[in-house]
């Protein structure tokens, strides 16, 4: 089995990704055809919760009003009625608005909830726009901050993966890094991982930025591993032909590792399948 349960239906500019545009059948079937192509049988999508006008009952952030366009109703009767995707969305964590965010999320069909922490508060680690390194902050404090945010964000129990779990890495060395051994930031984070229940995304959309490598780290896959955390596996797609972008590398970081199984989600449940393309079976 191959997944791709991290993919976005359009780029994240948005005034030229309007909701019409992009969520149609035709354009689904794009996603569908590209994965069919590479072996990935299990297809689903994660919007960014922020492109929804409820999102700003949990949070109202700058950036969250400029996105906030469309509604997330339409998307999830859109994705159910008009595709054969399965049923995600992209959630932030926004620490103090748990409760908001599961309000919005609850109720709600998913098959999975993606979780992430872009935003240290105002600023982001991943958007150059709000960037968290012009602060001034200590890179340790910096790092600190986002993987003791991301336990949290596993402990919140809001998310059924955390998504790009090191993303505070994007820049690589175009930001300011911590010296010395990193597993001291990992470490806690995947004791809050073990102990919220989460699985942990391998995402190659790393592969495509600054830092040129897969999220998360080696060091940080084997304390996942070493703990007994189940991987998730998407690109982070964001038009078709990034669907499964360089899963040969992200397989032969899970060989390296020794794993050999890849979560799987249906109706919020999580099963266990064993990791690779299906040989001689068509992708359904
Ligand atoms: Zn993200
Ligand atoms: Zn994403």
């Amino acid at each position: 089995m191959l997944t791709d349960y991290h993919v976005h239906l359009r780029p994240d500019e948005v005034a030229d990704t309007p909701a019409e545009r992009f969520f149609t059948a035709a354009n689904a079937e794009r996603y569908r055809e590209t994965a069919a192509d590479r072996g990935i049988a299990e297809l689903g999508v994660a919007e960014h919760v922020y492109r929804f006008t409820q999102a700003l009952d949990v949070w109202d952030h700058e950036f969250w009003r400029h996105c906030a366009r469309d509604d997330l109703d339409d998307y999830c009767a859109f994705v159910r009625e008009e595709t054969d995707l399965r049923l995600g969305i992209e959630a932030d964590f926004v620490p103090g608005r748990e409760d908001r965010m599961a309000d919005l999320l609850d109720g709600r069909d998913w098959d999975y909830v993606v979780g992430s922490v872009h935003f240290l508060g105002d600023t982001a680690v991943d958007y150059d726009r709000y960037d968290v390194w012009t602060t001034g902050e200590s890179p340790d404090r910096v790092w600190r901050r986002y993987f003791e945010w991301l336990g949290e964000a596993a402990m919140s129990g809001l998310f059924d993966i955390l998504a790009h779990p090191d993303l505070v890495k994007v820049w690589g060395r175009g930001r300011p890094l911590p010296e010395g051994d990193l597993r001291r930031f990992y470490e806690p984070a995947v004791e809050a991982i073990v102990e919220g229940g989460a699985a942990v995304e391998v995402s190659t959309a790393g592969l495509r930025k600054p830092v040129g490598e897969v999220y998360p780290a080696r060091e940080f896959a084997a304390l996942v591993v070493e703990a007994g955390v189940p991987f998730a596996l998407s690109s982070d797609a964001h038009v078709p032909e990034q669907i499964g972008f360089r899963y040969d590398d992200a397989l032969a970081f899970l060989d390296d590792l020794g794993v050999e199984e890849i979560a799987v989600f249906e109706g919020r449940r999580r099963r266990l399948e064993p990791l690779g393309a299906e040989v001689g079976q068509a992708p359904r």
